[in-house]
C-alpha cells in the first residue's frame, strides 16, 4: 500500500507548535491519510498531501511558501469531506479525522485538536462509504495450522458471521462474500501468513494488521454479549479471538463502543447448498464474465426487491443457499403467499419503495454515529411502519404473523421524534436547526434572544440613518470585526463623536458603537449557546432512540425478509418461473428447463426448453455431445442455476422440477478465465477437477464443461476419461454430473459404465447445411456436424470432400485400444488441435469466417458473448 509519511523531513520543519500538533496526531496513525482541520477546511501535509492530491485529482499547493523547502498541502472544504473521503476508502486507503476539540477564540494561539475517527474500508458506517445493495464485511482471521477461525463483522448492519474451518472450505465462503477489509494478527509466523495470502489473493479489500493481544483479549466479548452467548460458541474459540479483535478494530475505528455489533450468528456450511467462486463466475451469478455486461448476470434479473436492505438480504440467500428440507419449503410457503391470487403483492412492494435503510440507520444510533437527518429518517420510518404492517393484510402463514409483530411499530419513540425534530433535520449536529419550537423552552429562548438581538441589529440600521441624516450607511458583518456601521467616504464628516472606527476600505469607514457591540456580544454568545443546546438535546433523543435498538432491529429484520421473499415472488409472476418440488432422494428431474437470463436475452419464445434426468442410482452421468455452438454450455448452466434457485426457496425456469437435496455444486469450464491469476489454464483446470474429486458426494451435482482442453489432445481425453470413470465408479463419489465435451470418443464409455448415457444438442440438415435446434437429445453425436460447420461457413468443396476422407480414416481407428496403443506417426494424422470439428479447418481456408471460427476459443465465450459473436458474424458475413 503507501509508504510512511516523511516525518524525518518533516521534523526539521516541526518547530512551530502548530506542526508539532499536526505530527503528533499524524505519529498515531502512520497508516491513513491524515485529514487534518483547519477553520473551514481539512487539510493534508507532506506525503499525505501529494499522494491524495493525485488520488482525489485536487490542487497541490504548499504552506509556508517562502520557506527554502515549503510543506507541500492540499485540502478539501469541511461540508464536502465525506464524498472524497468514500473515494479513498473505496481505492481501499484509510483516513484519519483530527478535528477541532474547541472553538477557535479571537486570542488563543493554537486549537485543541485530536482524532476523532478513524474510516477505513470495512468499518464505516455512513451511507455515503457504502454500496446500498451489498453488506460491508470486515474479515478478522485467527489462523492456525490446520484450520481458521474468522470472524466476519458488517459494521452497518450489526451483523456478526462466526466460522471456523478447513482453510479450503473457509476460502470458498470468504470468496463468495465480499470483504471490505482484512484484519490479520501481528506478527504472523511466515507459513500461516503465507496460508492467509493464499486465501486473500485476488479477492480486493484492504490489508490492516492488529497485534496478537487483541485476538487473545479475553475479557472484551463476555462484556459486551453476554456470557451465554460466548457459550454457545464455545466450539468455535478461533472464530471467537477473531471477533475479539474485529470489536476492538471497530470500537477504535469509530471512536467509542461500536454498540451496534448484536446480530451474533453461527455460519455453517453443512447444513447449506455450498458452491465455490470459480462456480459463481462461471454462473455469472453476481458478476459478468470478463469483456460481459451486468445484463448478463443472474443478480440483474433475480434482484426485484424495492429496498437496499431487501437486495442485500436477497443476495446473501443467493450466496449462502439452504441446505434442508425443512427451511427450503418453509421460505418457499413465504413465497407461495405473495402468489396467492388475493395476495397484496404490489401495494406491498409499492408501500414499501422509499422506505428507509432501517438496517443500516439502527447501527448508527447504537453506536453514537446518527445524525440528525438520521434520526429524521428514523421518524418518518416509524411513521409509515403500521401502514406497512397493514399491508400485509391477511397473508398466511407463521413467518408473516412474525412480521407483522416486528412491525408494531414504537409509538413512544414516534411521537417524541415528531415533536422534537424540524421536517428535514440537517446533516451535522453541531451547527443548529434541528429541534422543533415547542419542544425546548431553553431552546426556545435563546433562539428567541439570538433573533431579537439580530432584529434590533437590523433596525439600528433605519434608526441611525435618521439620527445622523446619512442615507448610505449601512450595517455589515465580518469575522474579524464583526457587526460594524459602514460609512460611504462622502459623508464621513456626519459621523456621530461616539462611533469608534475600526476600520477603513477604499470607499469606506467602518465604525462600531458600544451599544452595537453589547448587542452584538450577546447575539453571538446566544447563537453559540443555542446551537449548543440543540446538539445536547439531539443527543440525548439519539440515546432515547438507541434504547429500542433491538426493537428497530427486529422491525429492519422483518422488512428485508418480506422484500426479498416477495421479489422472489415477483420474479416467478415476471417470468413464468414454477415451484419446485425438493425432495431427500438423489434425483434430479426438471421438465422444460430454461436458462433464466439467455431466455430474457433472446427474443420471446426463441428460447428451446430442455428436459434433465438424472439420478444416481441408473442415470447418474449424461455424457453431452454435439457441434460447437448448439446449447451444451447453456444447457449445463440452466442445470446449475435451476439447482441454486430452487435450494434458495425460489421458484424456478422450468415447467416441472423435481430436486433431490444438492450439499455441492461444481461446475467447472475448461477455459482460461484465470490466466491471469498465474497459473497455466490446465494447471487450474486440473486443481479445479481434483477439488471435485475430493469432496463430491452423492448428494453433490457436478457440470462439467470440456475439461480436458487445456493439454495435448491425448492427455485431455485420457484425463477426461478417468475422471469420468472415478465420478461413476460404486465406491467413488458418485455425484450427479452432466459433462459436456468434444471428445466424442468418450461416448464409448456408454458400453462399460451402466450409469452413464449419452445425450447430445441435435442438429437438424437443412439444404447444404445444419440449423442448431437447441434440443438436447437421446444418443450420442454424430461426428459429420463439423463438416457441416465448416460447410457452412463457406469452405471450398474439394476442403470438405476430403475432410470426410480423413474423418472416415479417423473413425475406423477410434477405440479404446488405439487410445492406449496409438502409434506417434499416426498421432500426427490425428488432427492436434483441441476442437476436432474445428481443426478441419487446419486447411486452407479462404472464407474469412472459417478464419474466423478457427481462431476462436469457443468454450471461453460465454452462452451470451456467442451469442452476440453469431449476431456480428451474421452481419459481417450476411447469414
Ligand atoms: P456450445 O456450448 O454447445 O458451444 P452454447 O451453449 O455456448 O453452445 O450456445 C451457443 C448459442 O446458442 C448461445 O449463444 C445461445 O444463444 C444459443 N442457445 C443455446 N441454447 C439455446 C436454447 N436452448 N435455445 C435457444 N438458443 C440457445
Ligand atoms: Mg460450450
Amino acid at each position: 500500500m503507501r509508504r510512511a509519511p516523511n516525518v524525518g523531513a518533516a521534523s526539521a520543519k516541526a518547530a512551530t507548535p502548530f506542526m508539532r500538533q499536526y505530527l503528533a496526531a499524524k505519529a498515531e496513525h502512520p497508516d491513513a491519510f491524515l485529514f487534518f482541520r483547519m477553520g473551514d477546511f481539512y487539510e493534508l501535509f507532506f506525503e499525505d498531501a501529494v499522494a491524495v492530491a493525485g488520488l482525489l485529482g485536487l490542487t497541490l499547493t504548499s504552506r509556508n511558501k517562502q520557506d527554502p523547502e515549503p510543506i507541500p498541502m492540499c485540502g478539501v472544504p469541511w461540508h464536502q469531506r465525506d464524498p472524497y473521503v468514500a473515494r479513498l476508502l473505496r481505492q481501499g486507503h484509510k483516513v484519519a479525522i483530527c478535528d477541532q476539540l474547541e472553538e477557535p477564540a479571537p486570542g488563543k494561539k493554537l486549537v485543541a485538536r485530536g482524532v476523532t475517527e478513524v474510516l477505513t474500508p470495512g468499518s464505516v458506517t455512513g451511507d455515503t462509504f457504502l454500496e446500498p445493495a451489498t453488506n460491508n464485511f470486515l474479515a478478522a482471521l485467527w489462523p492456525a495450522e490446520d484450520r481458521v477461525g474468522a470472524c466476519l463483522a458488517d459494521a452497518s448492519t450489526g451483523e456478526v458471521k462466526l466460522l471456523e474451518a478447513g482453510w479450503a472450505e473457509a476460502g470458498a465462503v470468504l470468496a463468495r462474500v465480499r470483504v471490505a477489509e482484512w484484519l490479520l494478527p501481528d506478527p504472523l509466523e511466515d507459513a500461516l501468513r503465507a496460508r492467509c495470502e493464499a486465501v486473500i489473493a485476488g479477492l480486493g479489500g484492504a490489508r490492516s494488521r492488529v497485534p496478537v493481544a487483541r485476538f487473545l483479549d479475553e475479557a472484551r466479548l463476555p462484556a459486551r454479549w453476554g456470557d451465554d452467548v460466548i457459550e454457545r460458541y464455545a466450539d468455535l474459540p478461533r472464530a471467537l479471538a477473531a471477533a475479539s479483535a474485529a470489536l476492538d478494530y471497530l470500537d477504535r475505528t469509530q471512536g467509542g463502543a461500536a454498540l451496534q455489533m448484536t446480530r451474533v450468528e453461527r455460519w455453517r456450511e453443512d447444513a447449506t447448498l455450498r458452491y465455490d467462486a470459480a462456480t459463481a463466475r462461471h454462473l455469472e451469478l453476481f458478476q459478468p464474465q470478463p469483456g460481459g455486461e451486468t445484463k448478463h448476470t443472474l443478480w440483474h434479473h433475480l434482484n426485484l426487491s424495492v429496498t437496499a436492505p431487501g437486495s442485500r438480504r436477497l443476495r446473501a440467500w443467493i450466496e449462502r443457499p439452504l441446505g434442508t428440507l425443512g427451511e427450503i419449503e418453509r421460505r418457499q410457503d413465504a413465497v407461495a403467499a405473495w402468489l396467492a391470487p388475493d395476495a397484496p403483492r404490489a401495494s406491498f412492494r409499492e408501500a414499501l419503495r422509499g422506505f428507509p435503510d432501517l438496517d443500516r440507520l439502527s447501527s448508527r444510533i447504537a453506536c453514537g454515529k446518527a445524525t440528525p437527518r438520521d434520526l429524521g429518517s428514523l421518524r418518518d420510518a416509524l411513521q409509515r411502519l403500521p401502514d406497512l404492517a397493514a399491508g400485509l393484510g391477511g397473508l398466511p402463514g407463521a413467518s408473516i404473523a412474525e412480521a407483522r409483530e416486528a412491525l408494531a411499530g414504537i409509538p413512544e419513540l414516534e411521537s417524541l421524534l415528531a415533536g422534537a425534530l424540524v421536517d428535514e433535520p440537517p446533516p451535522v449536529s453541531k451547527e443548529g436547526g434541528i429541534l422543533r419550537p415547542g419542544f425546548d423552552e431553553v431552546r426556545d429562548g435563546l433562539y428567541e434572544l439570538a433573533h431579537s438581538g439580530k432584529r434590533w441589529i437590523a433596525e439600528l440600521e433605519a434608526s441611525e440613518r435618521t439620527r445622523t441624516g446619512i442615507p448610505s450607511l449601512k450595517v455589515g458583518y465580518n469575522k474579524v470585526f464583526g457587526y460594524y456601521l459602514e460609512v460611504t467616504n462622502a459623508h464621513r464628516d456626519k459621523v456621530p463623536a461616539d462611533w469608534e472606527r475600526r476600520q477603513t476600505i477604499t470607499t469606506a469607514e467602518r465604525y462600531v458603537t458600544p451599544a452595537l457591540k453589547a448587542r452584538e456580544s450577546e447575539v453571538l454568545g446566544a447563537e453559540d449557546k443555542l446551537r449548543a443546546r440543540e446538539h445536547e438535546r439531539f443527543v440525548e433523543l439519539r440515546e432515547f432512540a438507541g434504547r429500542f435498538v433491538v426493537r428497530l432491529q427486529a422491525a429492519a429484520d422483518a422488512l428485508a425478509r418480506l422484500d426479498a421473499e416477495s421479489s422472489l415472488a415477483e420474479a416467478a409472476a415476471r417470468y413464468g418461473w414454477v415451484r419446485p418440488a425438493i425432495e431427500d432422494s438423489d434425483r434430479l428431474v426438471i421438465e422444460g428447463a430454461r436458462h433464466p437470463v439467455v431466455e430474457r436475452l433472446l427474443p420471446r419464445g426463441e428460447f428451446v426448453p430442455n428436459d434433465v434426468r438424472l439420478d444416481a442410482t441408473r442415470r447418474q452421468i449424461l455424457l453431452l455431445t454435439g457441434p460447437n455452438m448448439g446449447g451444451k454450455s447453456t444447457y449445463l448452466r440452466q442445470i446449475a442455476l435451476v439447482v441454486l434457485l430452487a435450494q434458495c426457496g425460489a421458484w424456478v425456469p422450468a415447467e416441472r422440477a423435481t430436486i433431490g437435496l444438492v450439499d455441492r455444486l461444481f461446475t467447472r469450464v475448461g477455459a482460461a478465465d484465470r490466466l491471469g491469476a498465474g497459473q497455466s489454464t490446465f494447471m487450474v483446470e486440473m486443481s479445479e477437477t481434483a477439488d471435485i474429486l475430493r469432496s463430491a458426494s452423492a448428494r453433490s451435482v457436478v457440470l462439467l464443461d470440456e475439461i480436458g482442453r487445456g493439454t495435448a489432445t491425448y492427455d485431455g481425453l485420457a484425463l477426461a476419461w478417468a475422471v469420468t470413470e472415478h465420478l461413476h465408479h460404486a465406491a467413488g463419489p458418485r455425484p450427479r454430473t452432466v459433462f459436456a465435451t468434444h471428445y466424442h470418443e468418450l461416448t464409448q464409455l456408454a458400453e462399460t459404465l451402466p450409469r452413464l448415457a449419452n445425450v447430445h444438442v441435435s442438429v437438424k440438415e437443412w439444404g447444404e447445411g445444419i440449423v442448431f435446434l437447441h434440443r438436447i437429445a437421446d444418443g450420442p453425436a454424430d461426428r459429420s456436424y463439423g463438416i457441416h460447420v465448416a460447410q457452412l461457413a463457406g469452405l471450398p468443396a474439394p476442403v470438405i470432400e476430403r475432410a470426410r476422407e480423413v474423418l472416415a480414416e479417423l473413425e475406423s481407428e477410434r477405440t479404446v485400444e488405439h487410445l492406449e496403443a496409438a502409434k506417434p506417426a499416426k498421432r500426427r494424422a490425428k488432427p492436434e488441435a483441441a476442437e476436432p470439428e474445428l481443426s478441419l479447418f487446419g486447411a486452407p481456408a479462404p472464407h474469412p469466417l472459417a478464419d474466423e471460427l478457427a481462431r476462436l476459443d469457443v468454450n471461453a465465450l460465454t452462452p451470451l458473448a456467442a451469442l452476440q459473436r453469431l449476431a456480428e458474424w451474421k452481419e459481417r458475413f450476411g447469414r
